[in-house]
């Protein structure tokens, strides 16, 4: 990389390598999304699930940007295997609070991969006995397109690479970030 790139990325933030979708396109598609669900639940109540803690940052924008009265439970699921890819083998660590029976439900997501980790919890909240089930995804990756869930609705189609920033995290890291963005060998070396 030649001193302007360097440059430019020590700007930004240092482990960045590139920036995938800005604040500004992230918070116009916030909106955009919060319009629709609006638009499609007049009259009704939502409760929105949050998967945690990806989605935390997407949760706390839409939820605000929504007209419609809504409700906030969370979830937290662990995917079995390696930390950037999904087995589909997915244990629960942390449970909804309240029964979601009778409810309208919209599934807050920060991104589908391969889209096992929503499956398997579409499965599990199905048989809860909810109302409506719709899933609300910020990004996805192209393989989510060939798994056989239902996106309602979905904010950004990203290429494959693994990414961080609004929410998502390497090793914990980087969640703050208002952009999401790709990181540079160097970074992901480090925490390897
Ligand atoms: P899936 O089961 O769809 O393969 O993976 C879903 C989960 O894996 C996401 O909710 C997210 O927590 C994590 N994940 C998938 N792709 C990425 C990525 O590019 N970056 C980060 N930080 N997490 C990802
Ligand atoms: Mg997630
Ligand atoms: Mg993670």
């Amino acid at each position: 990389s030649n001193p302007t790139d360097e440059s430019a990325r020590a700007r930004i933030h240092p482990d960045i390598d590139d920036i995938l979708v800005s604040q500004e396109e992230i918070a116009a598609k916030i909106a955009e999304l919060a319009a629709r669900v609006d638009a499609d639940y007049a009259g009704r109540e939502i409760l929105l699930v949050g998967v945690l803690k990806g989605a935390v940052m997407v949760m706390a924008d839409l939820s605000r940007a929504l007209s419609v009265p809504i409700t906030m439970d969370f979830m937290a699921v662990s995917s079995y295997g390696s930390t950037t890819s999904s087995s589909g083998v997915v244990r629960i660590l942390k449970d909804l609070d309240r029964s979601i029976e009778g409810r309208d439900v919209l599934v807050v997501e920060d991104i589908i991969d391969s889209g096992l980790t929503l499956s398997w919890l579409l499965k599990n909240l199905r048989s809860r006995g909810p109302a409506s089930l719709e899933v609300l995804a910020l990004f996805r990756k192209p393989e989510a397109i060939t798994v056989d869930v239902d996106l309602r609705y979905v904010g950004f189609d990203i290429p494959s690479a693994f990414v961080v920033g609004y929410g998502l995290d390497y090793a914990e890291h980087y969640r703050t970030l208002p952009f999401v963005g790709t990181l540079t060998p160097e970074a992901i070396a480090r925490r390897a």
